[in-house]
């Protein structure tokens, strides 16, 4: 039976665990003073009102255009926090500057789609959202952001446009489901992996000014912060300049474990070995996301095949300047299908690391969950790819492998539809934690040994000397 409502989440996360309360210790300061936003709706209606038509006009003139290829220097060059008034005013007009143009990029790709795909309500949830945000956008063009005051109002519209487009994720898993008969497979891979890689960049460049933002703000005016943010020394803006990945390790096990216990009724444990105490200049956000997914799918395996009293193993090593090679290093051989240089999407939309000897790490996840089946094992980078099914709950042996299609699948993406919230079942975890791994110049590679347990290679590459 289909099951299409969507379950109440058992935790309040969002796509980043960066976002959660719990998790408030290692969010940038960017997030705790959301004071300036009473008036985003009152924005937000009037611009959608006058411009809806305009944005309609305009998507094929800005699509034209070339994207800004960005530059992990351009996230920086506005310089340490508290940036001075003017370096504030100079990125937010840098961010206009480059976000409509990325927008529309993203509709006219919508638009190319097959009518029919366009026309499916999920899919075109998510058509009207990037209409909204180019529209809310639009007036904003043609003048300057010239003074404090049009420099809260333009984070506003920002914060909203980030907002806006928090859970397009499982909104377009359903939504391709939705409409396997008319398009095929190869065709929604190339568009979800140039789709979802933009939009990280994205959302990026719009986070990357809303945090400056906040931790500028109380720089010009003492009392604009209610409630005192804590000291992000370490950050600009949404880099941590020094991450330390066991912590976010730490932080990310104990939410994937609090799952386990939900959907299993077990706690599987884990040891960090190697060099736990390695740091690197990163983007927080985008470790979480991937570390979650990559726990999640460890601990799961771990779990159904009865190897809970094996702790998972996790193996922090620091790598030199010079010795992460593009991509990662994953190698060709352990990786079932072509890097994205090969697939033509990488170079499009994805950003160049500051400085090509930057020091990064390596994270070897090592679980006893049994390993891979060498029939499941081509099809793991798929979207919607999953060997999980509820009904296998609790005690399953994960033997319905198959493209979230079957009759059960709508079901199942119901109960995963919070995204982050179910061990397991959209299928997107591993595609979409390789796109966030290679954005800046890492990589994942699996290796299965069948019948015992399962290494998963993260290799991330730092973003470089930061003055
Ligand atoms: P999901 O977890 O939603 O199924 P993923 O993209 O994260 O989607 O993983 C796809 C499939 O890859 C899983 O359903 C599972 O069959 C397999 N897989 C991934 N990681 C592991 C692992 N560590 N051990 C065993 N199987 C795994
Ligand atoms: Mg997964």
């Amino acid at each position: 039976p289909l099951r299409l409502t969507p379950r109440k989440a058992t935790n309040q996360r969002t796509l980043f665990p960066a976002y959660s309360p719990r998790s408030a210790s290692f969010a940038p300061s960017a997030y705790c003073a959301p004071r300036h936003f009473s008036t985003a709706r009152q924005l937000r209606d009037l611009a959608s009102h006058h411009s809806r038509h305009q944005a309609q006009d305009e998507v094929p003139r800005l699509a034209k255009k070339p994207l800004h290829l960005l530059s992990l220097a351009d996230l920086i060059k506005h310089g340490r926090p508290p940036l001075s008034a003017e370096a504030l005013l100079a990125s937010a007009r840098f961010t206009l500057s480059l976000l409509p143009i990325r927008l529309a990029h993203r509709i006219q790709a919508l638009r190319n789609l097959p009518y029919i795909v366009v026309s499916n309500p999920n899919i075109r949830k998510i058509y009207n959202n990037y209409q909204h945000s180019l529209s809310t956008l639009l007036p904003w063009q043609g003048r300057t952001i010239s003074n404090l005051d049009d420099e809260i109002r333009f984070t506003e519209v920002l914060a909203e446009l980030v907002q806006t487009h928090t859970d397009t994720i499982p909104i377009l898993a359903r939504g391709f489901l939705e409409c396997r008969k008319y398009i095929s497979a190869t065709e929604v891979t190339r568009f979800l992996d140039e789709h979802l890689r933009a939009r990280i960049g994205t959302r990026l460049v719009a986070e990357q000014h809303i945090a400056l933002h906040f931790s500028s703000t109380p720089h010009f005016d003492p009392g604009a912060s209610p409630t005192p943010c804590p000291e992000h020394p370490n950050y600009i803006g949404v880099i941590n300049t020094a991450l330390r990945p066991a912590t976010t390790i730490d932080t990310c096990g104990g939410f994937v474990a609090d799952i386990c216990e939900l959907q299993y009724g077990v706690r599987p444990q884990w040891v960090i070995n190697g060099s736990p105490d390695t740091t690197f200049a990163f983007v927080p956000m985008h470790l979480e996301y991937i570390v979650t997914e990559l726990l999640k799918n460890a601990f799961r395996a771990t779990v159904e095949n009865g190897m809970s009293r094996e702790p998972i193993a996790i193996t922090i090593a620091p790598q030199p300047p010079d010795t992460i090679p593009h991509n990662g290093g994953a190698s060709t051989e352990s990786r079932l299908d072509p890097p994205n240089e090969e697939r033509g999407v990488f170079g499009k939309d994805s950003i160049a690391p500051l400085d090509d000897n930057a020091p990064g790490v390596t994270i070897r996840i090592r679980d006893r969950g049994g390993g891979i089946n060498p029939d499941v094992l081509p099809h793991i980078w798929g979207y919607s790819f999953t060997t999980f099914a509820e009904d296998d709950v609790p005690g399953g042996t994960g033997s319905n492998s198959g493209w979230s299609g079957g009759d059960d699948a709508l079901g199942v993406i119901s109960a995963a539809s919070s995204g982050s919230s179910s061990i397991a079942g959209l299928g997107y975890g591993l595609p979409l934690s390789r796109a966030y791994a290679e954005y800046f110049g890492g990589g994942i590679a699996v290796q299965s040994l069948y019948g015992w347990g399962t290494d998963v290679y993260l290799r991330l590459k730092g973003i470089g000397k930061i003055e």
